[in-house]
């Protein structure tokens, strides 16, 4: 059996009325018993700066240490029962330990059982492509993509924290530094992200480029294809789980009648993997190869295009949009936590 992964969250309510959120990732070791990850060690939601003169950081780490230790035990003792391994018949005089650990037994049970029910909260980052500096693909009309990018990942955020499942999600990058590819998924995990979603607007290729004049400049175009796409890499550290939310994603998308390009497709070292919802293995693209959580990045749209340019700047189409990558991470992670 391969090694099985779960993230644990908890949220302690603070005196100044914030929340500080404590997290570890469990995994199974070779022998079925659960240990910690401490990769993924030791996140909190809070900035240091906040937190350190309140003394609020010590406590929130002492909080993570008893938690990790209390879910590990009942874990193991559930997994240790399941593997039959052989266990001390108790004599008469040991029954008031035995007693003593089952009232234990019960108040972690307790604990586990509120944990999780927050467990079933999910956090995404969605990670604003690009950045002020280094802004990306430039519209038909000369709108830089990061504009656009950062449009709908503000939408898209302010719709999943309607939801009480996602109301912990942020953005990345909203400040529109250059923050280096290979680093955004870092800043992602250290936030406590169950999932990474970087939020693009497409492109084309060179020679699939004209000209057309906009406003009195000669600007590049190409109306040949529009439409979204969805990518993921399969050299991440959750290829399995990255590939079902970009399936979530696309079909979703399909349900809302809206239809992928496919002018990626044999592109670089880009794969299409699935024509009719636009997958795409993207495997060394790093935004998604360094991430260690389902990781997806998704392009809404050819702003190269005049005309889906439009359509992208129009607010109803922009909310059926969100509406669709909204669903899609609700079945998304529906799914993922029925598996636990
Ligand atoms: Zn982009």
């Amino acid at each position: 059996m391969g090694s099985r992964r779960l993230s644990i969250c908890r949220d302690f309510s603070l005196p100044f009325g914030g929340a500080n959120l404590i997290g570890f990732e469990l995994v199974t070791a070779a022998d079925g018993r659960w240990r910690e990850d401490q990769r993924l060690a030791r996140y909190t939601a809070l900035p240091t700066m906040v937190m350190q003169p309140l003394g609020v950081n010590r406590e929130g780490d002492m909080d993570r240490r008893r938690s990790a230790d209390q879910i590990l035990k009942v874990y193991n003792t559930v997994a240790q029962k399941r593997s039959g391994a052989p266990r001390k018949r108790p004599c008469v005089w040991s029954l008031p330990i035995v007693g003593a650990v089952l009232f234990m037994a019960i108040l972690l049970a307790a604990g586990v059982a509120a944990g999780a029910s927050q467990f079933r909260e999910c956090r995404v980052a969605i990670d604003i492509g690009h950045s002020l500096r280094d802004p990306g693909a430039i519209s038909a009309r000369g709108v830089p993509e990061y504009r656009f990018n950062r449009h709908m990942a503000r939408l898209l955020l302010a719709r999943l924290q309607q939801d009480p499942m996602f109301r912990g999600s942020f953005l990345v990058n909203e400040t529109g530094e250059a923050v280096p590819l290979a680093s955004r998924p870092a800043v992602a995990a250290a936030r406590g992200a169950n999932v990474f979603l970087s939020i693009h607007h497409d492109s084309v290729y060179p020679e699939q480029l004209s000209k057309w004049v906009y406003q009195g400049r000669l600007m590049d175009v190409c109306d040949l294809f529009s439409g979204h796409s969805i990518f993921f890499s399969a050299k991440n550290g959750n290829p399995e789980a990255s590939l079902q939310l970009a399936k979530s994603i696309g079909n979703a998308m399909r349900r809302a009648g809206l239809r992928p390009t496919l002018h990626h497709a044999g592109r670089g070292n880009k794969v299409l993997v699935d024509r009719q919802l636009g997958i795409y293995a993207f495997d060394n693209l790093a935004v998604l190869k360094n991430a260690d959580m389902p990781a997806v990045l998704f392009e809404c749209g050819v702003i190269k295009n005049s005309q889906e340019e439009v359509k992208l700047c129009d607010p109803g189409h922009q909310q059926r949009l969100v509406e669709a990558l909204y669903t899609a991470l609700k079945e998304y992670w529906a799914g993922k936590s029925r598996n636990f």
